[in-house]
């Protein structure tokens, strides 16, 4: 389990103190295919990255622009693009990925000392790759409100 070392995309911005470019600007809505995805493609393992976990519905990895001693992100194989376009019809895919973020807290050692989940969802939302994730945020005490 070590460093993704896949090609980042977050970083600094106008707009924005720590992200940029807004998700619209950069990849819109319908243009984003499984295709063009980074996280389809670090799941198909088309780019360079290293797994702390993969099943048949997900995969998860360290984030490469790390905001905490622990950041991992849990990635669904399937591409959804944001969690407002998940249906009635992905519980059970939304149940899993809460589940197995559960799970990598209990591998990364945070399970006791806390954690923190975070899904991005649109541009307020602060969501710079369109592709769903859940961020497991922990090793550190998380401030309130967030940026
Ligand atoms: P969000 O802004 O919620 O869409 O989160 C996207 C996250 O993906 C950011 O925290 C980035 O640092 C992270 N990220 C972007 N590209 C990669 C990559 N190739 N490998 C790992 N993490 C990445």
């Amino acid at each position: 389990m070590s460093s993704n070392k896949g090609t980042a995309m977050g970083g600094g911005g106008e707009e924005r103190e720590h992200r940029s470019p807004r998700m619209s600007e950069r990849v819109s809505a319908s243009g984003s295919t499984s295709q063009s995805c980074i996280f389809c493609r670090i799941a198909k393992k088309e780019l360079p990255s290293e797994f702390v976990h993969e099943d048949e519905q997900c995969v998860a990895f360290r984030d490469v622009n790390p905001q905490a001693p622990v950041h991992w992100l849990i990635v669904p194989k399937r591409h959804v693009e944001r969690l407002h376009d998940l249906t009635e019809a992905d519980r059970p895919l939304l149940g899993h990925l809460v589940l197995t973020a559960r799970l990598m807290a209990e591998r990364a050692g945070v399970a006791e000392s806390g954690y923190r989940l975070v899904v991005n969802n649109g541009d307020d939302g602060g969501q710079t790759v369109p592709h769903l994730h859940l961020h497991l945020l922990g090793g550190r005490a998380m401030r309130w409100p967030p940026g």
